[in-house]
C-alpha cells in the first residue's frame, strides 16, 4: 500500500452535504447583489506579490508573515496567493480603466490563502465575500453596504450579530492624532508588549486594537481619533449614521476600531458577533480613497467589505438554521442492465423537463437485488421510485411509486411522452 495523503494543514475539504450549506449562501449572496446592482467580478487568484505589499501595506500581520509567496521557477517572477481580494480588484479596475464612465459597484466570492495557525474560525485557505464601490465618495455608498450586508443577515436568517463603526477622518487629522499617541504611548512604555514597542512608531494606531488584556487600560486611556476630525470628516459621519438610523440599523461607536494603513479613511466597520468565540468578527470594511493611487491608478474614492465565510456558515449551524437539502425528485430502479437503454432516455426527458433523478447505477457487485435498490431509492430522500421492470417496459410503461405517502401508491406512466407527466414527480406537486 502506498501512504495516504492528506489535504494541507489548514485547508479544508468541503463535502456533501455541507458543501450544500455553501450553495444555499452563494444564491443568496447572489440575489442580494443583483437586487443592489453589484456586479461580479473575478480575479486571478495568483498575482504579483508586490501588488500586496502596496496594497494591503509593509507593516500588517498578512504581508509580515501571512503570505503564501514563491517565485516562479520558470521566470523568477515573486508571486502570492492572494490573501485578500481588495487589492486585486483595484489593480483590475484600474488595469481596464473601469471607473472611464462613473463608479463601479462590484462583489466577489472566492478562497483567500494566510498562513495562520488554524483554530475554529482561522484557516489557511478561507473563503470571503467581498462588496467594494469605486468612484463615489459620499456616505450614501457606505451606509448602502452596510444595508447590504444586514440584508445578507437577513436572507440567512442570522441574528445576535452587532455592528461597530468608527471614522478614521482624513490623513492629516490622523497625523495630529498620531503624534499624540505616540507621546501617550511612550509615557507608558513599560506597560506595552513587544509587539506594542515595534509598532510604536511605524504604525502606533493597531496598537489601539491590541488583543493583549495586560495593556487594556494604556488602550482605553489613548486620545481618541475620533476627536481630532475636523468638520468635513465629521459631516461624513454624520451622514453615514443618519441613513443608518433612518433604516433602524443598530450600531456602537467604537473609538478603538482602526486600519492601520494611511490610504484608509473617513468610515470603518465590523460586524461582531458573540457567538463564535474569539473569531468573532464576521465582516470588515471601510474606505480608503487613496488605496487606487497607491496602486497606480487615477485617484477615485472607495468603500468596501468583506465577510469571512466560514464564520457566518458556522453562526447558521450554530443558529440551526433550516438549509434546504438538494435532494432528487425521483430515484430511478433498474432490476435488470437490459433496461438501461430505456430507462436513461426516460431519464433524459425527465431531467429536460426539469426532473431532478438519481439513477440506480451497478457497483462492483454488480446493480443489486430489486430489494437493495428500494432501500437506495429509500435512502436517497426522493419522493418518487421509478421503476423500470422488465414487464413494465415491455408495455410501453413505467411504474411510479411514492415513497413519502406511506402507502407506496403506485401509478403506471407511458414511456412515450415522459414530459407530458413529468411535473407530476416534482417534490412540489406533493404538497399541493
Ligand atoms: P482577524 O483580526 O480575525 O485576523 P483580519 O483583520 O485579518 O481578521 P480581514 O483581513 O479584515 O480580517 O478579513 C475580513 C474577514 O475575513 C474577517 O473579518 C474574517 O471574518 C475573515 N477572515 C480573515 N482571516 C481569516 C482566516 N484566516 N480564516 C477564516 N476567516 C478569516
Ligand atoms: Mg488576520
Amino acid at each position: 500500500m502506498t501512504d495516504k495523503l492528506s489535504a494541507v494543514k489548514g485547508m479544508n475539504d468541503i463535502l456533501p452535504p455541507e458543501s450544500a450549506r455553501w450553495e444555499w449562501l452563494e444564491g443568496i449572496v447572489r440575489e442580494q447583489m443583483a437586487r443592489h446592482a453589484y456586479r461580479n467580478i473575478r480575479t486571478p487568484i495568483l498575482e504579483h506579490t508586490a501588488l500586496f505589499v502596496r496594497g494591503i501595506g509593509e507593516v500588517t500581520d498578512i504581508v509580515e508573515k501571512e503570505m503564501y509567496s514563491f517565485e516562479d521557477r520558470l521566470n523568477g517572477e515573486a508571486l502570492t496567493l492572494r490573501p485578500e481580494n481588495t487589492a486585486s480588484v483595484v489593480r483590475a479596475v484600474t488595469e481596464h480603466s473601469m471607473l472611464y464612465d462613473g463608479g463601479k459597484r462590484l462583489w466577489y466570492m472566492g478562497p483567500m490563502f494566510r498562513h495562520e495557525r488554524p483554530q475554529r474560525g482561522r484557516y489557511r485557505q478561507f473563503h470571503q465575500i467581498g462588496a467594494e464601490a469605486l468612484g463615489f465618495a459620499g456616505p450614501d455608498v457606505d451606509a448602502e453596504l452596510i444595508l447590504l450586508a444586514r440584508a445578507l443577515w437577513k436572507a440567512l436568517g442570522l441574528a445576535d450579530i452587532r455592528l461597530e463603526l468608527n471614522s478614521l477622518g482624513q490623513p492629516a487629522e490622523r497625523a495630529r492624532h498620531r503624534a499624540e499617541l505616540i507621546a501617550h504611548f511612550e509615557k507608558h512604555q513599560d506597560g506595552l508588549d513587544e509587539e506594542a514597542r515595534r509598532r510604536l512608531h511605524t504604525n502606533p494606531l493597531r496598537i489601539l486594537d491590541t488583543k493583549n488584556p495586560a495593556m487594556q487600560e494604556i488602550a482605553q486611556s489613548a486620545p481618541r481619533l475620533i476627536d481630532f476630525l475636523g468638520a468635513e470628516s465629521l459631516a461624513h459621519f454624520d451622514g453615514l449614521k443618519a441613513i443608518l438610523d433612518a433604516n433602524d440599523v443598530a450600531y456602537t461607536v467604537n473609538p478603538r476600531l482602526v486600519r492601520g494603513l494611511d490610504y484608509y479613511n473617513l468610515s470603518v466597520f465590523e460586524f461582531v458577533t458573540d457567538r463564535l468565540g474569539a473569531q468573532g468578527t464576521v465582516c470588515a470594511g471601510g474606505r480608503y480613497d487613496d488605496l487606487i493611487v497607491q496602486i497606480g491608478g487615477k485617484p477615485a474614492p472607495a468603500v468596501g467589505w468583506a465577510i469571512g465565510v466560514e464564520r457566518v456558515l458556522e453562526l447558521v449551524k450554530e443558529q440551526g438554521t433550516a438549509v434546504p437539502a438538494p435532494l432528487p425528485d425521483a430515484y430511478a430502479v433498474v432490476p435488470d442492465a437490459a433496461a438501461m437503454p430505456v430507462a436513461l432516455r426516460t431519464l433524459r426527458e425527465l431531467r429536460e423537463a426539469g426532473i431532478r433523478i438519481q439513477m440506480h447505477a451497478a457497483t462492483a457487485d454488480g446493480l443489486g437485488s430489486f430489494k437493495s435498490q428500494f432501500k437506495k431509492a429509500d435512502a436517497s430522500g426522493a419522493a418518487f421510485a421509478l421503476v423500470f421492470g422488465a414487464d413494465e417496459i415491455a408495455r410501453g410503461e413505467v411504474t411510479v411509486k411514492s415513497l413519502r405517502d406511506g402507502k407506496g401508491e403506485q401509478t403506471l406512466r407511458p414511456l412515450a411522452r415522459a414530459s407530458a407527466w413529468a411535473t407530476t414527480l416534482q417534490s412540489s406537486a406533493l404538497n399541493d
